[in-house]
């Protein structure tokens, strides 16, 4: 049996401007900003912004040959995937696959909040999900990444 989620850490929406989104996001709707940064290895600039114990994210491609892009350019903004915590990534992703979930990342990666691993929508009922590892956990060791302080 799974462990339950410990929380919905954030919910993704691709935008094609982080700065006019947060008219939106920030201004109108009243969320913190917490952080905005570049994540150059997924050629996207993303922001993160507090409500309750979950987050919004922007991701805003910065080129054009990225999957994010392509979505953007076929579908136009909205929302992009879910994420889930989790307390062990690996045994999640373990056992997912036993399951017979499709995984687009058969490993936890670092992600910008910790680590990570996307499940396929084809699995997911064509929502694409997100597993973020709680802080502390076992990969974080393994990949060398530091909790932030809470
Ligand atoms: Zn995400």
């Amino acid at each position: 049996m799974p462990l339950p989620p410990g929380r919905v850490h954030h919910v993704a929406v691709v935008v094609r401007s982080i700065d006019a989104s947060l008219r939106l996001w920030r201004d109108l709707l009243g969320l913190e900003l917490e952080t905005v940064m570049e994540i150059p290895t997924d050629r996207v600039r993303i922001a993160f912004l507090g409500v309750g114990e979950s987050k919004i994210e922007l991701v805003e491609p910065t080129d054009e040959t990225t999957g994010v892009a392509r979505f953007l350019a076929s579908k136009g903004e909205g929302f992009h995937h879910v994420c889930l915590e989790v307390d062990s990534l690996s045994d999640e992703l373990t056992r997912l696959g036993i399951e017979g979930v499709e995984l687009i990342d058969s490993a936890p990666r670092r992600g910008a909040e910790g680590p990570v691993a996307f499940l396929h929508p084809r699995s997911c009922g064509g929502v694409l999900v997100e597993l973020i590892e709680a802080p502390g956990g076992p990969s974080w060791r393994a990949l060398g990444m530091t909790p932030p302080k809470p």
